[in-house]
């Protein structure tokens, strides 16, 4: 008896979501990546990080970039944040130049990257009085970001105080309350345990449904990546280069159910093969410690 399931092909789309994806297209383009390289050089070293990385997020899009650890993931958004120059091609933000950080894209980390010292609402006060908003303005600015994030309650509370969810989710609104056109965010659950990381992705899918933002989101996790995206931009390692742009044929709107569906799972298989490609080439460097050579226990019967 067979009992493998058939996978649908990851390209299948329903009509709902083929029709969701004419509707993203003909949204405007926010950020343009053309030709982007990137090398690290030094008097010892030139890395290749990035080689002739092209896509394109339209309006409202939600963009999930994943690949292998050291493929490039944090060099592209640090470039897109201008944080970090890049050796050739381009980056436009609404058809313009990226040439260095810019209150046009608000930056999410995996790090919390709070103040200790300020409160919740004063760490989201904090890049509006940079900016020269006045005290009362960009108060109440902060407490409507930390009520979309559900924290209103904690406002006068300090980082310590709070939770690793909870301190995402203040980084979530320091980044909003500036009014960005795009949402970068580097592996921001990744500190998270398994149950909270969950809802943080549930919680992020309602702001994102609910405010006018895009997103591009870095991830290593393949779950993440097809629950969160629109579309999933597939970098491979070394030089950090495209492989594949996948529409996600996930049905929206997105829940524990989805992660189930046949649809998610075709994806989930395709996503394996690109960044697993073959599990049987690992390098013998890989190999050169194996667990059976270790044994810290004389009793002899076997757990196997
Ligand atoms: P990822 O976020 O996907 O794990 P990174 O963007 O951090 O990957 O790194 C990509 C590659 O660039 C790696 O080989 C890394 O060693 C190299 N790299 C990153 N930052 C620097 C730097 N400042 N100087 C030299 N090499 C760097
Ligand atoms: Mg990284």
């Amino acid at each position: 008896m067979n009992n493998e399931i058939k996978l649908p092909s990851y390209l299948e789309q329903s009509d709902a979501v083929r029709s969701r994806f004419d509707r993203i297209n003909q949204r405007e383009i926010i950020l343009e990546v053309r030709n982007l390289c990137k090398h690290f050089a030094s008097k010892h070293s030139n890395v290749e990080a990035l080689r002739n990385i092209n896509f394109k997020i339209h309006r409202r899009e939600f963009v999930c970039v994943i690949g292998p650890s050291g493929c490039g993931k944090s060099t592209l958004v640090r470039t897109l944040a201008g944080l970090e120059g890049h050796s050739s091609g381009e980056v436009l933000l609404d058809d313009k130049p990226v040439q260095g950080p810019g209150q046009d894209r608000g930056m999410v980390f995996q790090g919390y990257s709070l103040f200790p010292w300020l409160t919740v609402k004063r760490n989201v006060m904090f890049g509006p009085e940079m900016n020269g908003h006045a005290r009362d303005e960009a108060e109440r600015d902060a407490l409507l970001w930390l009520d979309l994030v559900g924290l209103g309650k904690f406002a006068n509370a300090y980082p310590h105080q709070l939770s690793g969810g909870m301190r995402q989710r203040v980084a979530i609104a320091r980044a909003l309350v500036n009014q960005p056109r795009i949402l970068l965010m580097d592996e921001p659950f990744g500190a998270l345990d398994a149950m909270t990381r969950a809802k943080m992705q549930t919680h992020l899918l309602d702001i994102w449904r609910n405010i006018d933002i895009t997103v591009l989101f870095i991830t290593h996790d393949l779950d993440e990546a097809i629950y969160l995206a629109d579309r999933i931009l597939v970098l491979k390692a070394h030089p950090g280069e495209v492989q594949e742009i996948i529409e996600v044929p996930v049905p929206r709107t997105r829940g524990p159910v989805s992660l189930t569906s046949p649809e998610f799972l075709a994806t989930k298989a395709r996503l394996e093969k690109l960044i697993h490609p073959d599990e049987a080439q690992e390098s013998e460097e890989d190999e050169v410690v194996k667990p059976h050579m270790i044994r810290f226990t004389n009793v002899t019967d076997n757990v196997d």
